[in-house]
């Protein structure tokens, strides 16, 4: 297992960490100059992030500053009611593949979706067992694109709580069983991106990370389960707030032969989002170092 106490060379930060400053959203632009600016080596972008500030200019400045992207957040989404909105989740995940090549994303980061319509409010049916299909199929369909760009799609199973509204593949036993049906030769096109935050609790967690293995490991995602958590999406806790054994985590996976960054993803309304972004960048440092 690598050392991570002496600099944090694999420290990367997905960019929704600091999205904003003292409460207010700050421009990517502005995020990508102070990563560098603190020797932060690689960064996860959201989509809506770069669409704000322009993807020529942020492929540009991610060049300028030698950046790496761990990841891009986010395709997914599949589900839907009826074919018009099948077909708009299919354009919009071929442009999010085209953004990640533009950007040289190290993978596409997949958060599937669920039942339709549960995210404004109001879900469309309960059938999960649906969405499941439609989730399968889209990602069978975006596989085949991806493969053509050379864009891996890594496939982030989420918390069971979020299985009505944001993405119904809540485990990494559930996530590895559609690599292995869509991708068997495990070409390394298709695989999952562990977050510790949506599979901490998993008694499957260290076997399914093996079953996964360095091909299937396509990033890793850190942050903290606080107790108490206030609110489902955005009061994740930073690294050593909470009751996440990270460390141990990291060890399973690293022992698959995973050698990339550890990306910070931290949503938090009420605390970091309202502190310094340098500040909160340092304490990530910090963290990493120490938590991680
Ligand atoms: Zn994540």
């Amino acid at each position: 297992m690598r050392d991570f106490s002496q600099d944090h060379r694999w420290l990367s930060i997905n960019t929704a960490t600091v999205r904003k400053s003292h409460g207010q959203e700050q421009p990517l632009t502005d995020i990508i100059e102070a990563c560098a600016r603190h020797g932060i080596r690689a960064i996860s972008p959201w989509r809506d992030q770069v669409a704000a500030s322009g993807l020529k200019a942020i492929s540009g400045l991610v060049k300028t500053h030698g950046l790496k992207l761990s990841g891009y957040c986010r395709g997914g989404m599949f589900p839907a009611t009826d074919a018009a909105g099948l077909q708009a989740a299919h354009d919009d995940n071929h442009r999010a593949v085209d953004e990640a090549c533009e950007l040289g994303a190290t993978c596409l980061v997949l958060v599937v979706g669920a039942l339709p319509g549960a995210l404004a409010g109001q879900a469309a049916h309960k059938d999960i067992a649906r969405s499941r299909q439609q989730v399968q199929d889209g990602i069978g369909e975006l596989l085949a694109y991806a493969r053509t760009s050379g864009m891996p799609l890594a496939i982030e199973p989420l918390h069971p709580m979020y299985a009505a509204d944001r993405a119904c593949v809540n485990t990494l036993e559930h996530a590895l069983d559609l690599c292995d049906l869509l991708d068997p030769a495990k070409s390394g096109a298709l695989g999952v991106a562990v977050d510790v935050y949506h599979v901490w609790w998993d008694p499957k967690l260290q076997a399914q990370i093996e079953r996964a293995g360095k091909q299937r490991l396509l990033a890793f995602h850190v942050c903290d389960w606080l107790t108490p958590t206030t609110d489902l999406l955005n009061d994740r806790g930073m690294m050593g707030d909470g009751v996440i054994d990270i460390p141990r985590i990291r060890g399973w996976v690293e022992d698959q032969g995973f050698n990339g960054f550890s990306e910070v993803e931290i949503f938090s309304t009420g605390n970091w989002w309202q502190r310094d972004r340098d500040a909160v960048l340092r304490t990530c440092i910090e963290r990493h170092r120490s938590d991680v």
